[in-house]
């Protein structure tokens, strides 16, 4: 999967896909009004993203039934916000001080929680 240049993390929120299998899913194409997700020919290949396009709205976050949509903003010069889907219970408040995990489940840092969005709901999942 391609990765944002340096430009444009610079730039503002960027959209981040962590989806490596190759499944029959297409829900976060259409979900961007700026058409930034593609899956070109079959549906069944990996989601590319034209981070030119992209402009971190956050609109595809809650549309991903893998929960493997994020979005970063780097443009904060003491930290970096990272917007994830989360589905558990008990809700998470603003002010919480909770650890970030990498992708085996380690703590990697300590990570503030500074909003927590409702996301639509959607009639068609
Ligand atoms: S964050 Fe917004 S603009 Fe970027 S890919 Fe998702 S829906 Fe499209
Ligand atoms: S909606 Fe989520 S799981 Fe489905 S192809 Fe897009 S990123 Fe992958």
């Amino acid at each position: 999967m391609s990765e944002p240049t340096a430009e444009r993390r610079a730039k503002g929120p960027y959209v981040v896909i962590e989806c490596p299998e190759k499944i029959p899913c297409n829900p976060c194409v259409e979900a961007c009004p700026n058409k930034a997700i593609s899956i070109p020919g079959s549906m069944i290949e990996l989601p590319q993203i034209d981070y030119e396009k992209c402009t971190g709205c956050l609109l595809c976050i809650p549309r991903c039934p893998g929960l493997a949509i994020f979005v970063i903003d780097e443009t904060p010069q003491e930290y970096s916000i990272v917007y994830i889907p989360y589905e558990f219970l008990p809700r998470p408040k603003k002010g919480d001080i909770v650890s970030g995990l990498d992708r085996e489940g380690k703590a990697l840092c300590k990570v503030e929680i500074i909003k927590v969005i409702d996301s639509p709901k959607f009639d068609h999942w």
